[in-house]
């Protein structure tokens, strides 16, 4: 039996000998690649003398089925109490009430990071010259801008009313057909996001850390964004970490923080990699950022994730692909999203020994040339296995 991982008042991780953590398997392709990376989550413990004592919750359409509601209150209760819980893909439904049952999982829980690293494994076919470069982490606010959901329409009378609102207390000119929507940016959204960033770059040994944002054309909502990071790091961080324009580039043995305009950082991050190690920002960026780099190293079949709250301590990590529904049941697909996104929070929970072997164990598979569809039509001489294989195979390399 296990226990209910906790938060203790320093802000901590209280874990157990055996950890109780909710798992979602997922549709589509959930079948596939939750128990294959379980079977490898599962060995990387045992390694140590560790078990998880894994807790099924249900959400998206086994849900459906079962109980006939998308996402369980159930569900959200069970992640909440436990802290941190792992899911596989949800199929988006349509007309169920939802945008999508990620994104509400999100909302409910206030999870207001998308944590995303991004780094090259030897072997994964890459479109770039040097993959090897790529190691960054992205962090990506969950809870505003335009992604916040606050849309209306076209034509609708919520929009012919809030066209003519903004006419008359601001002079607005939006035109009569338009479908209009609304980009919060808070400076408490703001701090709690590049809080989180800074405190990961400290906590990992990190030199650079950059603020991506549009803010030389939406001055108050990305362009506040910059300045409240700038804000912050001298309030709270100045001893460990210093903004570009007061250390002219010259950091020393401190922190560099510095900014870069979205479009421009999306150019370097490709051109210039090694020169990002944290990126912080908002959350549209963050989606085309995490997504681009994602696929300078094998795409999203491999990239992990996770949504967290640092400050109640909830985390769910997430396979950061969709649902694949053509795949499903085949045995076929690349279960490493699942599985490094279980890695990732191992490491989180403070098992970083059997985070690093997962990580070296599924290097050391693909460097072998042993490898699902997705990479072995990208290479020569591979042995592509099924996803189950795929998994046997990491485990032998542990
Ligand atoms: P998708 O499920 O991510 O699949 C798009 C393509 O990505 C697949 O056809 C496949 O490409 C590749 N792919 C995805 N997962 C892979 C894996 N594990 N291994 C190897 N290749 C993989 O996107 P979608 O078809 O647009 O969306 C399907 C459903 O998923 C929708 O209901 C959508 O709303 C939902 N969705 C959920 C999440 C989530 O739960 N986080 C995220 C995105 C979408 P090839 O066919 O080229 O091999």
């Amino acid at each position: 039996m296990g226990a209910k991982i906790t938060l203790s008042a320093d802000g901590t991780l209280n874990v157990p000998e055996v950890p109780s953590i909710p798992y979602v398997e997922g549709d589509g392709i959930g079948v596939d690649i939750w128990p294959a990376a379980r079977l490898v989550l599962d060995a990387a413990a045992q390694k140590y003398g560790r078990s998880v004592d894994w807790v099924e919750v249900l959400a998206g359409e086994k849900a459906y089925t079962e109980t006939g509601d998308w996402l369980p209150a159930d569900t959200i209760q069970s992640f909440e109490e436990h802290l941190i819980g792992i899911k596989g893909p949800l199929t988006t439904p349509v007309g169920g009430g939802f945008r999508s049952l990620n994104v509400a999982i999100r909302q409910i829980m206030d999870l207001y990071v998308c944590l995303r690293p991004v780094r090259w494994f030897k072997g994964v076919p890459s479109p770039v010259k040097e993959p090897q470069l790529v190691n960054m982490v992205i962090f990506r606010e969950n809870t505003e801008d335009i992604y916040a959901g606050l849309e209306v329409e076209s034509e609708t009378a919520e929009a012919k009313r809030l066209i003519e609102l903004l006419h008359d207390a601001f002079g607005w000119e939006i035109r009569a057909d338009a479908g209009v929507g609304i980009k919060p940016i808070s400076k408490f959204g703001s701090h709690r996001l590049q809080r989180a960033a800074l405190q990961h770059a400290v906590r990992q040994g990190r030199k650079r850390v950059h603020w991506v944002h549009k803010g030389n054309i939406m001055k108050f909502t990305e362009g506040a964004f910059r300045n409240w990071g700038y804000e912050l790091v001298r309030e709270e961080f100045s001893d460990v970490a210093v903004a570009w324009e007061d250390c002219g580039g010259d950091p020393g043995d401190k922190i560099l923080v510095q900014d870069a305009i979205a479009d421009i950082a999306l150019q370097q991050v490709l051109t210039r990699p090694a020169e990002f190690e944290v990126i912080a920002t908002m959350n549209l960026n963050g989606d085309y950022i995490s997504d681009a780099l994602a696929a300078q190293v094998g795409g999203i079949g491999i990239a992990p994730g996770a949504n967290i709250n640092y400050v109640t301590g909830h985390g769910v990590f997430e396979a950061t692909h969709g649902t694949a529904p053509r795949y499903a049941g085949q045995d076929k697909v690349n279960p490493s999203s699942v599985l490094l996104s279980g890695a990732l929070m191992y490491e989180h929970i403070g098992w970083q020994d059997c985070a690093d072997d997962i990580i070296n164990a599924v290097e050391a598979t693909i460097s072998d040339g042993v490898v699902t569809y997705d990479f072995a039509r990208l290479m020569d001489d591979a042995t592509e296995v099924k996803c189950s294989e795929f998994a046997s195979a990491i485990v032998d390399r542990l």
